[in-house]
C-alpha cells in the first residue's frame, strides 16, 4: 500500500467516527477528497504546515492526527474538501463580516 492509500485508509477509518459523511453535504466520498476540520485548536496542536510536503508529510500528519481526533472528536468535523475550503475561507473574515455575510445569505434564499 502506498502512502496516498495509507492516508485515505486513515481518513476513512477515522471518518467512520463521524458517520463517514461530510457534515455539510452528507456525501461519503468526493473526487476532491475528504478531510478533518479543526473546530478548535490547542496550543500544543501541530498544523498540517508543520509537516513535510507531498504524501510523506501528509501521512505523517494523519498518523499524528488520528489519536487526537479519536480522543476528542468534538474538536473536529469530517468534511469533503469542497466544504472544508468554504469553511476555512469564510473563517478568514472578521466575526462582524461573517455575521453580515451569513445574514445576507439568509436574506437571499429563493
Ligand atoms: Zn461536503
Amino acid at each position: 500500500m502506498n502512502k496516498k492509500d495509507k492516508v485515505n485508509e486513515i481518513k476513512k477509518r477515522v471518518g467512520e467516527r463521524f458517520n463517514g459523511r461530510c457534515e455539510i453535504c452528507h456525501i461519503e466520498w468526493s473526487p476532491r477528497g475528504m478531510t478533518f476540520h479543526h473546530i478548535s485548536y490547542k496550543d500544543t496542536d501541530k498544523k498540517h504546515s508543520d509537516f513535510g510536503k507531498g504524501y510523506d508529510g501528509m501521512l505523517d500528519y494523519y498518523v499524528y492526527l488520528e489519536p487526537l481526533i479519536l480522543a476528542e472528536p468534538e474538536r473536529f468535523a469530517y468534511l469533503c474538501n469542497t466544504h472544508h475550503q468554504v469553511i476555512t475561507r469564510f473563517l478568514r473574515f472578521s466575526v462582524d463580516k461573517q455575521d453580515r455575510i451569513f445574514d445576507l445569505i439568509k436574506r437571499s434564499r429563493y
